[in-house]
């Protein structure tokens, strides 16, 4: 299969992965085959292949907004065919104190796509079964794959930006970052900026649960996120784009 690959120990900035014919994914126990058809592009991906994110991996294929289909390792939620999304979030342990209390998106011992297993920059993904999530209809391949990040809310990373936000909240009010990476807050002056119980908090990733109560609120709203599709062949553009904020939409690599 044709996938883009992420070597870190190869690495030239603009020229992060390159396309490679590897073998198609054997779905293990508990996964399944997706044939890929579209994958978003974000910013973590550009953490990523930039190392600002340490590699788990020396060679990963990004991308974690995967919208495919099953064609193997079907399971009784998951026929073949059955049309699935994966986020960041691909797997937890299940046994860690915040699994057992309800907050997977906080667990120890997480599976990240494409960054600490194979992700969906590929013709094809295997993903654990139980993190693929039925995607509705309704919504297309290109437009729901943005959809599908941890971070739904898309933060510019940087401290600047958190502390004119700050700025912005009223009394109460909450600044939340998703951003997974983020350069230094600049000092800020407390009395104007965080009195009056205002607070910075971040946000990890969702659950399984948030996932499929948002994709199914963004169908009944037919939400449509502007997308700008690239090629498998072109992963170094979309992701040129994601950096410089070149386009007006979100990147997605389309198969
Ligand atoms: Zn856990
Ligand atoms: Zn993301």
């Amino acid at each position: 299969m044709r996938a883009a690959v992420f070597d870190s120990r190869s690495n030239k900035p603009g020229n992060w992965v390159s396309i490679e014919d590897l073998p198609r994914p054997q779905p293990q126990s508990g996964e399944v085959l997706l044939k890929v058809m579209a994958c978003g592009v974000c910013r973590t991906d550009l953490h990523i292949v930039e190392g600002d994110l340490p590699p788990i991996r020396p060679r990963i294929v990004p991308g974690h907004q995967i919208v495919g289909e099953v064609v193997a390792g079907a399971i009784p939620g998951l026929p073949l065919g059955t049309r699935a999304g994966v986020s960041w979030m691909g797997g937890v342990d299940g046994d860690c104190w915040f699994c057992s209390h309800d907050m997977e998106n906080l667990c120890d011992h997480p599976v990240f796509t494409g960054y600490s297993v194979n992700g969906g920059y590929a013709e094809y993904a295997s993903v654990r079964a139980d993190f693929a999530i039925p995607l509705p209809a309704g919504l297309d391949d290109s437009h729901v794959a943005p959809l599908l990040c941890a971070g739904i809310i898309t933060f510019a990373p940087s401290g600047k930006v958190v502390v004119s936000a700050l700025s912005a909240l009223r009394k109460g009010g909450v600044v939340a970052i998703n951003a997974i990476h983020l350069d230094q807050m600049p000092a800020f002056d407390y009395d104007k900026l965080l009195w009056g119980e205002r607070q910075i908090r971040s946000v990890a990733n969702m659950t399984r649960q948030d996932a499929r109560d948002f994709l199914a609120l963004a169908k009944d709203l037919n939400f449509r996120p502007r997308v700008v599709p690239f090629s498998l062949e072109d992963s170094n553009k979309a992701l040129e784009a994601v950096k410089h904020e070149t386009e007006d939409g979100s990147a997605v690599i389309v198969l």
